[in-house]
């Protein structure tokens, strides 16, 4: 990333902590980002942990916003509206990125006065530790290059996969943004059957959780599909079959389309 970049984040919770904090570890100086929220806990915190300079409110960050080349909209949705109100004064050709759900990128551009060179950002939560999935979308007005910017800005927190269409977002909120709680539940079914079996709840966990991380990065590492990797440990008659043949009887399968189906669906309401 540019040594001279220099990005304003406004809302300084959960998502903006993880962003700073790899941001901080990894592409950027301190001196690089500004912060800006109402809570003078949340910017004390930032200030101790990664160094970075901090206003409260977006009134006393007028020079930062104004030299900022990118800004990112961290704040709760339903917050997104009033926040973009009070920052259209301050916006000449910065880059906006939201990272808020469910917000059209052609109504935070309507808060901001007609304003067009905004991206949207769909992280999940394990942007947390670093091991996110943000899917992207990016207004006409954005140019490859400042593309690139935000896109580095995401990668910070994990993998980036652009999409051409905003509808598209949705669709990216149905599989990798809800995705972690569809893989909690597995583990969740995963680990009560390993209780059922005689293991107390720590080694229920354990066993779980270490098979999750382990097919994970197998997949990650392999260039074979998960098909392959699937019929690899699936010998004729042997227990993994028995396993997914009882999956296959109860339709797990149809079961979990039908479940992205169903959050695709919801985004679209929603949105
Ligand atoms: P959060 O509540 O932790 O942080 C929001 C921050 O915004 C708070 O510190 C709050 O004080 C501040 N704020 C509120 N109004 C403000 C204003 N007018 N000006 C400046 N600051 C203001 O929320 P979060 O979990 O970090 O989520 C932020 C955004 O990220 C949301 O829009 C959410 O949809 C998106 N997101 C979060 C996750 C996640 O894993 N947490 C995943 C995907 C998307």
């Amino acid at each position: 990333m540019q040594s001279n970049l220099r990005i304003a984040f406004i809302g300084g919770g959960n998502m903006a902590g993880a962003l700073i904090s790899s941001l901080v570890n990894k592409l950027a100086a301190p001196t690089q980002i500004h912060v800006i929220d109402l809570n003078p806990d949340s910017l004390q915190n930032l200030v101790t942990r990664y160094g970075v300079s901090t206003s409260l409110g977006t009134e006393q960050a007028d020079s930062n916003l104004r030299s900022a080349d990118l800004i990112v909209l961290a704040v709760k949705p339903q917050q997104l509206h009033t926040v973009a109100a009070s920052l259209s004064p301050y916006i000449q050709s910065q880059i906006v990125l939201s990272v808020a759900a469910g917000i059209r990128a052609a109504d935070l551009s309507r808060w901001l006065g007609g304003y067009q060179k905004i991206v949207r950002a769909m992280p999940n939560t394990p942007a947390m530790i670093g091991l996110g999935m943000s899917g992207l979308y990016a207004m006409d007005a954005v140019s490859m290059a400042e593309r690139n910017v935000a896109q580095n800005i995401m990668q910070a927190v994990g993998d980036t996969l652009w999409v051409e269409q905003e509808t598209m977002i949705d669709a990216v909120t149905a599989v990798s943004g809800s995705g972690p709680a569809y893989v909690f539940y597995f583990m969740e079914a995963m680990q009560e059957a390993a209780q059922q079996l005689g293991f107390d709840a720590a080694q229920a966990r354990q066993l779980a959780l270490a098979t999750f991380q382990g097919a994970a990065q197998l997949a990650q590492q392999s260039d074979e599909s998960v098909s392959i990797l699937r019929e690899r440990v699936t010998s004729k008659g042997g227990t993994t079959y028995a396993a997914l043949c009882s999956m296959d009887a109860s339709a797990v399968k149809p079961a979990i389309h039908q479940a992205v189906m169903a959050a695709a669906q919801r985004g679209k309401e929603l949105g």
